[in-house]
């Protein structure tokens, strides 16, 4: 059995050299919501939108001339309702008796849903890798950077001060006794503890600073143009930023380390990290809750 063009699933149509419909299938009278043979003698720009009218006469004409064939290009139909039916047609002039343009159309609303659904597919993974990255980048629990979003957000600041010639300081900041408040008030109350100081902590920074959660207890702030005294001035808003977190009515302390770099030094931020390590290990030797400097070893408070 040889299946008629009604059976098609897609439209076919049959315009004469007027434009005038002389055949149109079932698929097509169905999709446009016109009776039974009444697309018939219409003229093929009354089933297309102003566009479509446009493109037809600037492109699918131009092109059936001169290559008697247009492939695949988007049209929108106009259904019977006044309905617009994205549609992708195929043209192709035919010789002979008869001679006409045949078209075969597929509706593209499925396509074009496909598209988008490929296109808000796209958008969510960029999001996702963006909120990816955010999470490998911060600290969990205060919010802050991590040590390794620290060192990347450093090593950067190093080589813009090395062409402009600022120096920069490196300050660690260690929880004085934080074990202790994890054993007295339990491990949730040292989180909080870590939360209110981090938060403290980011109140106090410029805007062109890091600070970072260097690791358990110990934060890590990194003062962009800041020799030593800059340093000590900060670290004295460090220790006045301890006092503003209580547990008990108790205030914590903290013990700092500062180092600073200078343009010209080749010390790379390793050993930069190490020495303001040493200053810190230096103020918890001498009884905590004070700033040591790994430069000239002065104190403050
Ligand atoms: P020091 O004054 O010498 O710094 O003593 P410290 O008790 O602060 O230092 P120590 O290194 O002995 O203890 C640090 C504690 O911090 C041990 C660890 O269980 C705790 N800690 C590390 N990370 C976290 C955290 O995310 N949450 C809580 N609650 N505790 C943490
Ligand atoms: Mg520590
Ligand atoms: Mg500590």
């Amino acid at each position: 059995m040889i299946p008629s063009f009604d059976a098609l699933p897609g439209g076919c149509l049959v315009t004469d050299l007027n434009r005038e419909v002389r055949f149109a299938n079932a698929y097509l009278h169905e999709e446009l919501g016109a009776a039974p043979g009444t697309l018939i003698g219409r003229k093929i720009e009354s089933l297309l939108t102003p566009a479509s009218r446009i493109f037809y006469d600037s492109y699918i004409q131009p092109m059936l001339l001169h290559e008697k064939r247009c492939n695949e290009v988007d049209i929108t139909l106009i259904s019977a309702t006044g309905e617009r039916i994205p549609a992708v047609v195929s043209v192709r002039v035919l010789h002979g008796d008869g001679e006409g343009i045949i078209w075969c159309i597929m509706r593209a609303d499925n396509r074009n849903a496909v598209y988008q659904d490929l296109a808000r597919a796209r958008e969510n993974l960029k999001i996702q890798a963006q909120e990816l990255r955010d999470l490998s980048i911060t600290d969990d629990l205060t919010g802050l950077p991590n040590r390794r979003e620290f060192e990347r957000l450093v090593n950067r600041e190093l080589q813009a001060s090395e062409r402009r010639g600022y120096g920069l300081s490196i300050v660690m900041i260690d929880i004085d006794h934080f074990k202790s408040i994890n054993d007295g008030f339990g491990h949730a109350s040292g989180d909080e503890t870590l939360r209110q100081f981090g938060a403290a902590l980011r109140a106090i920074m410029r805007q062109d600073e890091v600070v970072a959660r260097y690791g358990g207890e110990e934060f890590i702030a990194c003062l962009v143009d800041c020799d030593g005294d800059g340093a000590a001035a900060f670290a004295l808003r460090v220790h006045g930023a301890a006092k503003t977190v209580l547990l008990n009515a108790q205030a914590i302390t903290v013990s700092i380390g500062v180092a600073t770099w200078r343009p010209q030094s080749p010390e790379a931020l390793p050993e930069w990290t190490r020495r303001a390590d040493k200053a810190l290990y230096a103020a918890k030797a001498a009884g905590r809750n004070c700033t040591r400097f790994a430069d000239d070893g002065s104190v403050a408070p």
